[in-house]
């Protein structure tokens, strides 16, 4: 079966995301390969999909139990042998995992990398026909990454005391060069094929909010999420805090349940049970809580305080949306989180037993990063353009789905009030604080002003009407453009830097999307909707419940939400509709098919199609028939834009070429179905046999005459695939005929 059979069969989807395919090619055509893509999009099937299409053995090396389970759990589910080696099984049940193995009975073997030492799983390695090895979570390896297990260094050993050097295989979320560097060099991967794919998750919503009421809004948010029935996370920044805001919430009725490290082992196992298996919707944590946590339908994130660098982030926001569901990530924002972040690395300086002059320069980077954080929800730029860019990516200048983006403050000129803020600070002979300051400004009448003779200032009260709020916003901004600075220490005094002098000449303009006073309710962004129709959604929930608790499995093993909600849209009444959902391969038809498409009926009985009752949140697809033929329509214009690569192409790259060079907004799934069928409808292309007695598209007598070819290759295990592939001529000739495609696709409705 070529990879795009077997992402639909077993897997159920139909088509690649980005950089998967290249990936699952690198692996198959036997190149040693590094994949960097961020969490949640989708590395484990670019390791799984080519485990499946090798001969033999894949390993995978992985940090974390509950991982291992979690996948293995997966695949099984899937209908794919596979097994995992870790120190929660029994001595009987390794043994019983082994003798299996050595049987030939799994083509995924998930380890951890203490294991690769044992003699016991060495000895049947050496036996064994092992084509890959693949490094999961690989940044582990690397000391400058931020989970560093030393295990990970014997992974070359291991592979250089096997018969045959498999496969070497490495994939992480973590971005910096210096850690790719390190994956490349420990593991000692030969000229590996490297993708880095785009940071990007656009299913996530950001948003930086500064509440006076820090738990009265978080409470706010939870109680929309709760009568939607979503899950997600808060995370704190300290254990007492997780306590605290665990214990209200639970007060309240919510069903939140707590993790940090300085619980007992059997509690945070139990907790993290309770929320994995949707038996608590709220998990309240402190970042101990989340590595190796694949929950996908995770929809909120909420950081209740501000985290201590962008990496920290990204990565902890990052577990929200897993299964491609619209998702929120939220922050709530105040000036004391940077107060604490400030004080715990100026402690683990002081406490630090590096070098002074390392620990000098850890300390300055640290605090580096604590101010672009900081940046992050003080500059009212666009929130992604902003995270993206800090990754070292292009981005837009507005992204559309931010709170920045979605909010109706314009940017101002704020230079006036600026230079009213800089001069103060400078006149008061810039030896006091933004309390201070903000007093002056204000005009207060505090003895303490008096006293010091601050109300003889020229500036003492020339900000009496701007609220202490507005000032304090703007003091922020100037400081992160670097107008103004901020000593250490605990009575932070603000100084005014050199550059500040153009600001006061009036030669530089500061502008800043800074709310009025009155506080603006915010344009309220579209409620995002999961389901077409949310009380099928519900009746499918319940019957996916049902199943996972006889097996003893996490409700998102049956199937994710956003299968269900697929579901919902398409109301697959036959084995074949069903099988057409996205998240639906064979195994789970066979298993869940029957139920899920009674239930469907019984309900599509009772309620007949009519008018959605609730706006839908943008989804890419072709729906309506008219929408169809429009795709199609603005696909023919815009196809004057394409022109062929030189190079062939497999199928998919020529869809999403197409697609890209008309610029339009189509799904490349649907699109590559239409193309695909109406190839075959018109005797280019033919359904035919594999050599695994699955199916594949062939060739036929008439598709050379169009340009479309075979080709055979064969992977280092020796095993030979037949792909297709599309010449420049039949690319220029499939563009051509995208008016005909789309008649038969609209005939064919
Ligand atoms: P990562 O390891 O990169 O964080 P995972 O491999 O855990 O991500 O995948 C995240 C989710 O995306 C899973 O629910 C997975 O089934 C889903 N997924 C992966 N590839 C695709 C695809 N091509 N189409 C649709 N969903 C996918
Ligand atoms: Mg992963």
């Amino acid at each position: 079966m070529v990879q795009n059979d077997i992402l639909k069969k077993y897997f159920g989807y139909e088509s690649f995301r980005p950089g998967q395919d290249e990936l699952v090619e690198s692996i198959i055509s036997g190149r040693d390969t590094l994949g960097v893509m961020p969490t949640g999009a989708g590395k484990s099937l670019c390791y799984q999909i080519p485990a499946l299409m090798m001969e033999g053995i894949t390993i995978v090396v992985s940090p974390l139990i509950s991982l291992m389970q979690d996948q293995v759990g997966a695949l099984v589910q899937s209908g794919i042998r596979a097994a995992y080696i870790n120190s929660s099984l029994t001595m009987n049940q390794l043994y019983a995992v082994i003798r299996n193995a050595e049987a030939g009975v799994y083509k995924l073997i998930y380890v951890a990398p203490e294991r690769l030492d044992s003699e016991l799983f060495v000895n049947f390695a050496r036996k064994a026909n092992i084509s890959m090895i693949t490094v999961d979570e690989a940044h582990c390896i690397s000391q400058w990454g931020q989970d560093f297990r030393p295990s990970y260094l014997n992974i070359p050993k291991f592979a250089a005391s096997l018969p045959q050097r498999p496969v070497m295989t490495a994939f992480t979320a973590t971005a910096t060069q210096r850690v790719r560097d390190d994956i490349v060099r420990l593991l000692e991967l030969r000229d590996p094929f490297t993708l880095v794919t785009g940071f990007d998750r656009k299913n996530l919503y950001f948003e930086v909010r500064r509440p006076s009421d820090k738990f009265a809004d978080l409470k706010r948010l939870v109680t929309a999420y709760d009568k939607e029935g979503r899950s997600g996370i808060v995370y704190c920044s300290t254990r007492k805090n997780v306590e605290d805001v665990c214990a209200k919430l639970c007060e309240m009725g919510f069903s939140a349940a707590r993790y940090h490290a300085g619980l007992s082992e059997e509690e945070r196992r139990v907790n993290q049970e309770d929320f994995i298996f949707d038996r608590r919707r709220i998990m309240v944590a402190t970042n101990a809580f989340g590595m190796g946590i694949d929950k996908s339908n995770v929809t909120f994130v909420i950081h209740y305080n501000m985290p201590k660098d962008v990496e920290s982030y990204y990565q902890e926001a990052g577990r929200a949306g897993r299964d491609g569901s619209p998702s929120d990530c939220i922050l709530l924002y105040s000036g004391r989180d940077v107060i604490t972040a400030e004080f715990l690395i100026n402690k683990s300086y002081e406490e630090s037993e590096q070098e002074p002059a390392i620990a000098e320069e850890t300390k300055r980077r640290d605090l580096k990063r604590l101010r672009d954080m900081t940046y992050y929800c003080t500059c009212g730029d666009c929130l992604r353009g902003y995270i993206l860019r800090y990754f070292g990516e292009k981005a837009p200048l507005e992204c559309g789905c931010c709170s920045v983006c979605c909010s109706d403050s314009e940017e101002t000129d704020i230079t006036v009030e600026s230079q009213k803020i800089i001069s103060c600070i400078y006149r008061a002979g810039q030896r006091f604080g933004i309390k201070v300051i903000c007093d002056i400004l204000r005009g207060s009448e505090s003895e303490k002003l008096s006293g010091w003779g601050l109300d003889k200032l020229s500036t003492y009260g020339i900000m009496k009407e701007t609220s202490e709020r507005r000032i304090r916003r703007i003091m922020e901004r100037l400081e992160v453009m670097g107008y103004i600075k901020r000593t250490e220490g605990d009575r932070p005094v603000l100084t005014v830097d050199n550059s500040a002098l153009e600001v006061l000449r009036g030669t530089v303009t500061v502008k800043a999307r800074i709310p009025e006073d009155e506080v603006k309710e915010k344009k309220q962004k579209e409620t995002l909707v999961y389901a077409a129709d949310p009380k099928l959604m519900e009746i499918l929930k319940k019957l996916r419940q049902k199943i996972a608790s006889v097996q003893g499995v996490p409700a998102y093993f049956i199937f994710t939400d956003a299968t269900l909600a697929d579901m919902c849209e398409k109301r697959p009444c036959t084995p074949a509709e069903f099988l057409n959902v996205s998240g639906v391969g064979s195994a789970k038809l066979e298993r869940y098919g029957d139920e899920f498409i009674g239930a469907i009926k019984d309900y599509c009985g009772e309620n007949p199609p009519g008018e959605p009752t609730v706006k839908k949140a943008p989804v890419n697809r072709m729906k309506t028939p008219e929408d169809r033929n429009r795709a199609f329509e603005e696909l023919e214009r815009g196809i004057s834009q394409f022109s062929p690569s030189e190079e062939n192409m497999n199928i998919t790259a020529l869809i999403s070429s197409i697609i890209t060079a008309a610029g339009v907004n189509v799904s490349a799934a649907n699109l590559r179905t239409a193309v695909l069928e109406w190839l075959i409808s018109e005797g280019y292309l033919q359904v035919c046999p594999d050599s695994d007695g699955g199916e594949r598209k062939g060739v036929t007598g008439r598709s050379a005459g169009i340009g479309i070819f075979e080709e055979q290759f064969t992977a280092s295990s020796g095993k030979s695939y037949t792909r297709v592939l599309y010449s420049p001529r039949a690319q220029r000739f499939i563009a051509d005929n995208l008016g005909n495609i789309g008649g038969y696709q609209a005939a064919h409705l």
